[in-house]
This record gives C-alpha cells, structure tokens and sequence, in this order.
C-alpha cells in the first residue's frame, strides 16, 4: 500500500496545507488539498474522495479537484464517500450551487465530475482496489474515521476526533494492520479549547494510545500550523520510538 502524504495540517499556513492523503494513486483519504499537490494528470487519476467528515480543511481541495476535471475532459467522475450525514452535509451546505457549482450536474448530468456514494457505518465496503469500514469517532459535526485495507495490509484513520473509543476497539479485529494515522490538534495547554472543538492534544492522545491496539506505530497528523513545534516536542516525549509525525509531501509504502 502506499499513501503519499498532500496536506498533513490542521488548517493552512505559509506552506502547510490541510490534511489530505493519497493511496494507492486512486482513492483520497480526506481532502483539504488537492490541487495544490498534484499534477492534473495524476489528479484525473482519482476515482474516490473518501471524507471523513464535512469540515472545510477536509473537502476544500475536493472543490478545487472536481474544478480541474470540469476544465480538463475527466475520464472518470470522483465520487466523494463518506457516512450519510457527511455526504447529506456536501450536498447541502458545500456543492449546493450557492457556496459551490453543483458539480454532479457539470459538464452534463450524464458525464458529470462529481458522484456521490454513502457507506453504511461499521460496515465493510469495496472502494476501489480497497476495502472500508466507517466507524463513528467523536467531534463536533457527524464523523467517522476509517479502517483501510487491501486484504494484506491495513490502516486506521482517525479523522478529527477527540477521546473516543470504538474505532480502537474494532481496530483490534482488523488483521494485517500496520499503522495507526490519528489527529493532533493543539498543545497541552489549549486543553480547554481542544476539548470545546472535539480535537486531542498530546496528553489526550497518550491516554488513547492505551486503548488503541499495542505495538503499532502511531502516525501524527492535523497539527495546527500556528502550534506546530509546541505540539510536537510535547509528542515526542510521549514515546518517541512509537509516535512519528507525518511528513507532507512524502509517501509512506508498507
Ligand atoms: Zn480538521
Ligand atoms: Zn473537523
């Protein structure tokens, strides 16, 4: 499997973009950058857009990418997956032909860029060369995190959440998993703040490494921009041997 890493932030900064991963070439895993990381070519290679939830630093790079497939003669439409409350939140508020072109009309109703494709929670599905659970996670706007495997290794992707304890528990029956992808969002300190927007903090996150399955390594994303170094030495002595922080722009292979 391989995962190249498009945006690894918690919101934008000079250079930082929001968190979205690539896998396989065909499938994102949330999409707050697109375009910004990719070429048209390989971004006319994507068949799905999987979202964790409907936060702008999630989807604002799927606006952008079904932008460049209504302008470059697609070859394919992206469809955006997700657990219904998210793709019910896409259609309405975000590609409502208001704040957004309704993208599953464009160019034409029958050759549009845009599908739309619900999963049911906690349950495994096919998408693409993948298969993929939601399990809900807790934040303040309908989530779901995602366990990902291609039937020999795995992953588990958190999505935005705070202390949360389902997706940890189903993980556990997922074989061939290799590593955990799980937010940070602030410092130890904005814990008050961190908690009010559902997210983890370090301290937060080492008591949720107890209840994840044991062993794997942990890999860090979602850091906001503007705490970035503050976050990170605070994650680092939790266990460095454990805890990596993602890089954007590098692609992980396992
Ligand atoms: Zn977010
Ligand atoms: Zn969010």
């Amino acid at each position: 499997m391989k995962i190249k890493v498009l945006g690894v932030y918690g919101s934008e900064g000079q250079g930082q973009r929001p968190s979205a991963f690539l896998v396989n070439d065909r499938v994102l895993v949330d999409a707050g950058t697109v375009p910004g990381a990719l070429t048209v070519e390989e971004q006319r290679e994507i068949e799905f857009a999987l979202l964790s939830h409907a936060h702008l630093d999630h989807i604002v790079g799927l606006a952008f990418l079904v932008d460049t497939l209504a302008i470059t003669a697609s070859r394919r439409p992206v469809i955006a997956t997700g657990i219904a409350p998210v793709v019910d939140d896409l259609k309405k508020h975000a590609f409502n032909d208001s704040l957004w072109p309704d993208f599953t009309t464009i160019p034409t109703r029958q050759a549009a860029v845009l599908g739309y494709r619900t999963l049911p929670d906690e349950v495994e599905s096919r998408v693409g060369d993948l298969w993929v659970t939601p399990i809900l996670v807790d934040h303040t706007v309908p989530a779901g995190g995602f366990l990902i495997h291609d039937g020999e290794t795995g992953f588990v992707y958190s999505g935005d959440t705070g202390p949360t304890d389902r997706i940890w528990q189903a993980a556990r029956g997922l074989r061939g998993l290799k590593t955990i992808i799980v937010e940070t969002a602030f410092p130890n300190r904005l814990d008050g703040l961190a908690r009010a927007s559902k997210h983890l903090t370090p301290a937060m996150l080492s008591r949720e490494m107890k209840k994840m399955p044991a062993d794997l390594p942990i890999w860090i994303y979602h850091i906001k921009p503007h705490f970035f170094e503050e976050t990170v030495e605070e994650l680092q002595k939790i266990d460095p041997a454990r805890i990596h922080i993602l890089e954007q722009g590098k692609i992980y292979t396992f």
